[in-house]
């Protein structure tokens, strides 16, 4: 690999673009694989394609997209200083919950992601982004806005933007935690450190969507 990761992440990149580990690459017009900088300090992690980011290949570019675009420039963050993927780069069949069969076997990619980037701070959004980061015993209604530190990498649980499109009050509460992360931005203790192990995976063979 570059000294940067970027050659690696490209090939990661790749195998993505062409993998058929579960049977969601039967359905997708365009694997996602994600975007964003090698070096980005924030990555966000959500669920996974709808059908605006299977047909253009790239990440929240439908209303959640936008959403999360105009919660980044609230806390004065660009959306291309970040990086931006999900847990599963497929989308699912009529945007159904990725089930954990397909979480796992696409899990190595995000891995390898969360490795190469090696960002400051994780954003999981919502409950499937957070139990994969986290476990099980975590959801977004109990753990939002609450940083974890995490094998030297700090988790940031939050609701999913799609959520709080319906539903005023989330989104507020999810302004809040953009509040948040861009406090724990300025936290001198919020460390950059290389290291991500692997998570152990139970649980649930049907995930609640976003909350
Ligand atoms: N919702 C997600 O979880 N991911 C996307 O990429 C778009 C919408
Ligand atoms: Fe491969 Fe992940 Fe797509 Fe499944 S969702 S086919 S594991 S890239």
């Amino acid at each position: 690999m570059g000294d940067d990761g970027s050659a690696e992440l490209a090939t990661v990149h790749s195998e993505i673009m062409t993998c058929t580990k579960c049977e969601l690459h039967t359905s997708r017009k365009n694997a996602v694989p994600g975007e964003g900088p090698v070096d980005a300090k924030i990555m966000f992690v959500g669920e996974g394609p709808g059908l605006n980011e299977d047909e253009q290949g790239r990440p929240f570019v439908g209303a959640a997209g936008k959403l999360l675009t105009e919660l980044l420039e609230s806390i004065e963050l660009s959306r291309a200083e970040v990086f931006i993927t999900n847990i599963v780069k497929c989308r699912p069949p009529g945007n159904r919950a990725p089930r954990r069969s397909e979480i796992d076997a696409c899990n190595q990619y995000l891995k390898s992601q969360i490795r190469l980037i090696n960002p400051r701070i994780v954003c999981a959004l919502g409950t499937p982004a957070i139990t994969t980061l986290l476990g099980d015993e975590y959801s977004a209604t109990k753990a939002h806005g609450k940083p974890v530190p995490r094998d030297n990498i700090t988790i940031l649980p939050m609701y999913h933007p799609a959520a709080a499109l319906y539903d005023a009050s989330l989104k507020e509460i999810l302004a809040s935690d953009f509040r948040i992360l861009k406090g724990l931005l300025t936290d001198t203790a919020t460390h950059h450190n290389p290291i991500v192990k692997d998570e152990p995976e139970t649980g649930k063979e049907t995930l609640e969507k976003w909350v």
